[in-house]
């Protein structure tokens, strides 16, 4: 009898361990890749992605597969997965009681029903139970398709210096990166890229490293962001609240650092202005007010082909622009006539109202160093690394056009001009509480001097 027993336990077990084989086939061969597609069309197109989320892999409270499905369908084609210095590579089991207390009680239950239970791998029973962390190889099958959809492998380096916080991006890593700090921020941002550099190098790939937030904590300044010329881009927006993005009384805000950072770069280090990109930065998939959501910040990149390579390419060129609800229809720099025209996809029941910003050759860079004398203990605690205050003309607004679409032509004493365009709507989820929807586009109009050869 204990042996029949045993022996239908036995049958049973195959049977349920086959089904388990042949749901998980059947999701990811639901995988929407199938040869009689038509071919791609070879002409560039706009492909939505967000490039900075957080998971339970890192201090996020959702799993990888459910936050990829949050992106996969809400229409975006792109996604990097950056936990804090780890790939989602490998074997890993978490406590379940770790991951309610971060996600809340029903975190396991809400991802049992989404993908069932032959895909949610269990072990243990009470305070033991554990639930396992798909690997980013595991799981994508489950949310890409060609043309469509696409997971980035990425990491954010999230290193320290000079006791403040150094976090670098890196979209399409190989190998996961150890934070290499240095003496100071700049050399600690060089350290990380300079890492970043060797394996795109080592491993023949396309990688793409991005400064995060330079005004979470105050961290990272606009001489900071100059001086580090290996960066060649950074967070014009993190949809993150904590992130001090529009600065305060004593700090610039994000879109000054950039225009400050970026003429110093122009007039003192003959270097080429820095590229922006929009993020969200997310680690809460739960809806708690005040915290970091899905769905705030992200970019838009032209590109023929929906690979890691051309969306990579694609952004190191500038072919991109960042968006916080805004969609453009086009933005293109006429070298030849020298004029940076912007086209907006209008919204129903919007306004918009363009600015062309800039710089102007002959702007003062140096900056003045801030008076603390008469400043208290704590306002110079407050200050941080801010020891200086830059001239107004430093990205000042050339020209306003309202309405969808605008056009600048260069008059040849600007040393770059951009564009950003802002909504009379709010986002769907603000940062904070006056935001408006916005898009930024890339600096041009730049010149280099010639290097002799
Ligand atoms: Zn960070
Ligand atoms: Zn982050």
């Amino acid at each position: 009898m204990a042996d029949i027993l045993s022996r239908n336990n036995k049958r049973q077990s195959w049977v349920l361990a086959l089904a388990g084989i042949l749901g998980l086939i059947g999701l990811c061969s639901t995988g929407r890749i199938s040869a009689d597609e038509p071919a791609a069309s070879t002409s560039p197109r706009w492909w939505k992605g967000n490039l900075h989320t957080h998971t339970f892999w890192s201090d996020g409270n959702d799993f990888p597969d459910m936050v990829s499905a949050w992106y996969q369908e809400r229409g975006y084609n792109f996604l990097g997965l950056s936990d804090h210095n780890v790939l989602s590579q490998g074997i890993r089991w978490d406590k379940e009681s770790k991951l309610t207390k971060k996600g809340g009680a029903d975190v396991i239950s809400k991802y049992l029903a989404k993908f069932g239970p032959a895909w949610v791998e269990r072990r243990g029973e009470g305070d033991e139970a554990e639930v396992r962390l798909k690997p980013l190889d595991e799981y994508r099958c489950l949310v890409e398709e060609r043309g469509k959809f696409l997971m980035i492998p990425s990491e954010e380096i999230s290193d320290k210096a000079e006791g403040v916080p150094v976090h670098i991006n890196a979209t399409n890593l190989k190998d996961p990166i150890a934070p290499l700090s240095g003496a100071t921020v700049s050399e600690a941002i060089n350290n990380n890229l300079r890492a970043v550099h060797d394996q795109a190098e080592r491993a023949g790939r396309e990688i793409l490293a991005h400064l995060n937030h330079p005004n979470y904590h105050y961290a990272v300044t606009a001489h900071d962001l100059a001086h580090a010329v290996l960066e060649k881009h950074f967070e014009i927006h993190n949809g993150h609240p904590g992130v001090n993005q529009k600065g305060d009384h004593h700090h610039p805000s994000m879109e000054k650092v950039w225009d400050i950072a970026n003429t110093i770069r122009l007039v003192e280090l003959k270097a080429p202005p820095l590229f922006g990109v929009a993020t969200d930065d997310s680690h809460d998939y739960h809806g708690k007010s005040g915290s970091s959501h899905p769905g705030r910040g992200w970019v838009m990149v032209r590109a023929t082909h929906l690979t890691p390579e051309h969306i990579v390419k694609a952004l190191k060129a500038g072919d991109s622009y960042s968006s916080t609800g805004v969609t453009l229809r086009d933005v293109r720099y006429e070298k030849s006539s020298k004029t940076l025209r912007v086209e907006v996809e209008p919204e129903a029941g919007a306004t918009y109202s363009v600015q062309f910003i800039g710089s102007l050759k002959g702007v003062e860079t140096a900056g003045t160093p801030i008076d603390t004398s008469k400043l208290s203990p704590a306002e110079i605690k407050e200050l941080g690394r801010h020891k200086h205050k830059y001239s107004d003309k430093i990205g000042e607004v050339l020209k306003t056009v309202e309405g969808p679409t605008a056009e600048y032509t260069l008059a040849g004493n600007e040393l770059y001009v951009r564009a950003v365009v802002t909504s009379s709507l709010l986002p769907v989820d603000p940062s904070w509480e006056d935001q408006k929807q916005q898009a930024w586009t890339q600096p041009v109009g730049w010149e280099l001097p010639q290097v002799k050869k």
